[in-house]
């Protein structure tokens, strides 16, 4: 099958010194030559060579642009077609101009992620790296992307092929016994097989279902919400954290009226934080829209930090508030350490076991590390900067998955029913089936049409 050749800026438009038009296809090299004057033709460089030279409009003869221009022959490139990458010096204008006389000479203009989607088509990476390319480039920390690379290299897709491979074996070595049962209880002695098999199957999946709770804060951020009331450091705590001055510190009780959103990247995770007004009741109005949102963001919160100043009781309102987030994740902040202690902290031990405490002094610095500590500990059980184990963080995988671990367990229920082996059979089949749709074999051309229009334009 032969593709139409295509082409887009390949740069995040606007940002870098550099920004690259990339043409892929058959007709990549001889549109490129239509546009180029360099020391040689692009069709006698040697491929995966970079040449310089100038971008003419052959209208015009008018000189575009300087430009290296990299030449990459098929097969050994990222769509396996012909590929042609001019690098311009950037200003969105000539690069634009670029592109559009690429365009206008032969390439049709490139869909979102069409690149991706070709070298996928022509079986140069499988669905799952492919979906691991598009987080790669979504991706917040630098933990984020680990992951999305780690998918983008087949890891997912090696621990997969892994998992089918072993039902296969399961479903062969049924087919023996049945075909040539040696023993009268043969049908018996395999049903026991198949539930012992299946159910460890069944163990693998979950293990990697459990991962995808760590990939979703990898990949999206864990959303943070700091709460107290007004004056006990939560905004200076946001700044501590983010080390830039993005949110209002201030002396006045409840002026951080709005909600600022911020990333910060602690241990590798990626906190997204939000500054929250002061919890407490108010006449004033401007505030109290502060509140409102401020109680929202906190229902939504999968972290929260609870500040508290140490300068200060305890209040029946912080008790309150602290009853009210029993089912969420936690941590009590016990601030200004610097001040004379007039907080009763064994009250917050015995009514909340479950939430940690942390003591810190923004002012002094002391005590951040060991909350950032306590964050790693509470999702990671502190080893995300391993980062090693396969991560699923993919909402597609998810669903596979899941469906996956239903049908498996349906098995074994099955097995342990004395249901005819066959059915058994059916379900595994159906298990290894889910599991090849998360690695793109089975999957409809629709889907992929859909997955890959989620890309970037350019990739
Ligand atoms: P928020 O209203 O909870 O956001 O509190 P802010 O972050 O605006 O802080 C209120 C005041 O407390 C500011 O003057 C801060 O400098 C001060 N503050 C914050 N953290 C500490 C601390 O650890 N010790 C002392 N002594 N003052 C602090
Ligand atoms: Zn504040």
């Amino acid at each position: 099958m032969q593709l139409e050749t295509i082409s887009s800026i390949s740069t995040p438009v606007g940002e870098g010194a550099i920004a690259i038009v990339r043409l892929s296809g058959a007709d990549a090299v001889e549109i490129a030559d239509h546009l180029y004057k360099g020391a040689k033709k692009l069709d006698e460089v040697a491929s995966h060579t970079i040449n310089y030279g100038h971008i003419v409009d052959p209208d015009t003869n008018e000189t575009v642009e300087e430009v290296m221009v990299a030449v990459m022959r098929a097969p050994r490139t990222y769509t396996r077609e012909d590929i042609v990458e001019i690098n311009c010096h950037g200003g969105i204008h000539t690069v634009n101009r670029v592109l559009q006389l690429t365009l206008k000479n032969g390439s049709r203009m490139a869909e979102p992620g069409e690149f991706t989607k070709r070298a996928f088509l022509n079986g140069r990476i499988d669905l799952s790296q492919a979906e691991g390319v598009m987080d790669f480039i979504r991706s917040k920390t630098t933990e984020a992307s680990k992951v999305a690379n780690q998918q983008m290299q087949g890891r997912l897709k090696t621990y997969i092929e892994g998992l089918r491979q072993r039902i296969l074996t399961v479903l062969a070595q049924v087919e023996v016994n049945i075909d040539y049962p040696e023993y009268d209880d043969v049908e018996e002695a395999t049903t026991a097989f198949l539930k012992e098999e299946s159910a460890k199957i069944e163990a693998e999946i979950e293990k990697l279902l459990k991962t995808s709770a760590q990939g979703k804060i990898l990949r999206e951020g864990l959303s943070t919400a700091i709460v107290g009331k007004p004056n006990v450091g939560k905004s200076s705590l946001l700044n501590y954290l983010i080390q830039d001055n993005k949110a209002i510190v201030t002396e006045v009780a409840g002026t951080t009226r709005d909600i600022l959103e911020e990333y910060v990247n602690v241990n590798g995770i990626p906190l997204k934080l939000i500054d929250t007004a002061g919890i407490r009741d108010t006449d004033d109005i401007v505030e109290k829209i502060g509140v409102e949102r401020s109680r929202q963001a906190l229902k939504e919160a999968e972290l929260i930090l609870y500040v508290l100043n140490n300068n200060e009781p305890l209040t029946a309102e912080d008790l309150e508030i602290l009853d009210s987030l029993a089912d969420q994740n936690v941590i009590i902040i016990v601030n200004k350490l610097d001040l004379e202690a007039k907080l009763d902290t064994s009250t917050l031990h015995s009514r909340y076991p479950e939430m940690p405490i942390v003591r810190t002094s923004i002012v002094e610095g002391t005590g951040v590390d060991d909350l950032e500590d306590r964050i790693a500990t509470l999702f990671f059980e502190g080893d995300i900067q391993s980062a090693d184990s396969t991560y699923v963080s993919n909402n597609r995988h998810i669903h596979l998955l899941e469906q996956a671990k239903a049908v498996i367990s349906d098995a074994i229920e099955s097995a342990d029913m004395d249901v005819p082996i066959d059915i058994v059979q059916i379900d595994l089949v159906k298990t290894w089936e889910l599991l090849g749709e998360v690695i793109g074999e089975d999957v409809s051309e629709q889907l992929i049409d859909q997955l890959f229009s989620q890309f970037c334009l350019g990739k």
